[in-house]
């Protein structure tokens, strides 16, 4: 068995898209079958330079690798729909000879007066009625043409969905489509049937979009004498009820989710779950265990809602599985960015984010009170719930001060000496460390408390700190 993944070349992966490719790697590495990429990029007016490699880096870098395709090669190439045109060319003229397609020379004047009286106008095969002397004619004068597919006027046509079902539709719904236009370039109306069964593929996993217009491609497979693939269509992924999500209407891209921050193997891990079920309640899988559980079966007909607030909570446990290692690796450009040249202690960064980050870009926000102090506002200092206020704060600060200077820079020194000091003037603990955290943070939230800020501070800036927001409460009125 073998699957393909058809992209179009737009500059980007949508959510959607890299779910198809997905579940057709998933589809065939659980049932020893063959993945294929294929470059759909016959429209040539949405083509964006650099958009291939953009896919085969995504598809590699995701793991879901491909046995043949542009860049790897295989036995059914080229990949390239543009690289295929003599292919295309050929087949059409055999349609064409099999009565089934037919040369069109209906000029586009012609065309857009008849919709013009009706908008849901279909060709009305007014070139499938030349004569054969006056299709040579044309031919001979070079007057330019399309080759049409000569699709019947009555009855129905059904095929087996695997995950919608019998799918039917009535005949007067099918168009004559367009299968090589004017320029010689095929549409995907046909390249696609032409292409999967060259390539071999048995199964054909892509959206909802192609659930009604299957029959003409299966009218096709039928008229060439081929073996009809199956079927499996997946629903749309949506960002409510009523959109779809989609790039080109601003939605994020699988390059924006990275740019925010999350990891390619939580969106991948996310990303199968749109759609599909495993039917108990696992929702951590490796790329590995997804290739065990995935089955049609799983798959929802109904539509998908991307809900990002679920994906950061995915994210945040990726990040907490990673080792400290792998996580300080990621976090490092991060690093870069809020520190510049300064430095500080790995082990505690890693210590008081990694159980608290959703998304790696949240780092800056939550660390930058390390490179950045001062002017903060003193209302800081007021906690409701442990009753503090600016007294509390002046006194524990000046305290604090007071032998810090002789403390040995460690985690138990530091806190035994700060817990001593609160006990004897009698303040809580909570309520003294409260205000020394916001002394040295200048801010309301920190990953940590307030030993940690000053581990990582370090003596000398702790004591500046705390030193600067005394003066500052000791001016207040
Ligand atoms: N090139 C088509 C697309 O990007 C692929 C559809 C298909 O998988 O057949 O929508």
């Amino acid at each position: 068995m073998k699957t393909r993944f058809a992209p179009s070349p737009t500059g980007y992966l949508h959510i959607g898209g890299l779910r198809t490719a997905l579940y057709s790697w998933l589809y065939a590495k659980g049932r020893e079958g063959k993945f294929v990429l294929r470059i759909e990029d016959t429209d040539r007016e949405r083509y964006v330079e650099g958009a291939t490699d953009l896919i085969y880096r995504t598809l590699k870098d995701t793991g879901l690798t491909y046995d043949e395709g542009p860049d790897v090669g295989g036995p059914n190439g080229p990949y390239i729909q543009s690289q295929r045109m003599d292919i295309y060319k050929k087949y059409a003229d055999e349609l064409v000879k099999k009565g089934k397609a037919y040369y069109c020379f209906c000029t586009k004047e012609r065309l857009e007066q008849m919709r013009e009286k009706d908008p849901t106008f279909k060709y009305d095969k007014h070139c499938k009625r030349l004569s054969a002397e006056e299709i040579e004619e044309n031919l001979k004068n070079g007057v330019p043409y399309v080759i049409r597919q000569d699709m019947p006027t009555e009855g129905e046509i059904s095929y087996e969905d695997m995950v919608f079902g019998t799918v039917t539709v009535p005949a007067s719904d099918l168009d004559d489509n367009v299968l090589i236009k004017s320029d010689g370039m095929p549409t995907y109306n046909f390249a696609n049937v032409i292409d999967d069964h060259l390539m071999g593929i048995t199964h054909i996993i892509r959206g909802t979009e192609y659930l009604s217009s299957t029959p003409k491609y299966n009218l096709l497979y039928q008229a060439f004498g081929w073996d009809v693939p199956s079927y499996i269509h997946l629903p749309p992924v949506m960002k409510d009820a009523h959109n779809k999500l989609s790039k080109r209407n601003g939605d994020a891209s699988y390059e924006d989710l990275l740019e925010k921050g999350y990891l390619k193997e939580a969106i991948i891990n996310y990303i199968a779950l749109l759609g599909w079920s495993p039917g108990d309640n696992q929702e951590i899988f490796t790329l590995e265990q997804l290739t065990d559980a995935f089955d049609v079966r799983g798959i929802n007909k109904s539509p998908a809602i991307f809900d990002e607030a679920k994906l950061r909570w995915m994210n945040a446990e990726y990040i907490r599985a990673m080792s400290k290692d792998e996580f300080l690796a990621a976090c490092e450009p991060y690093f870069k960015q809020v520190f510049g040249e300064k430095e500080f202690n790995r082990d505690i960064l890693c210590e008081i984010l990694q159980p608290r980050l959703e998304v790696l870009t949240d780092i800056s926000s939550k660390i930058s009170f390390l490179v950045d102090f001062g002017n903060y506002d003193p209302e800081l200092f007021l906690h409701k719930k442990m009753k503090t206020n600016f007294e509390i704060a002046k006194n524990s600060i000046a305290y604090a001060i007071s032998g810090l200077n002789n403390v040995d820079w460690t985690h138990d020194s530091i806190y035994d000496y700060l817990v001593a000091i609160a006990e004897t003037i009698g303040y809580k603990k909570g309520q003294f460390l409260y205000s020394i955290r916001i002394a040295i943070t200048g801010v309301a939230v920190t990953p940590g408390g307030a030993i940690e800020a000053a581990l990582l501070l370090g003596k000398e800036e702790t004591l500046r700190r705390l030193n600067y927001s005394l003066e500052m409460l000791s001016l207040r009125k």
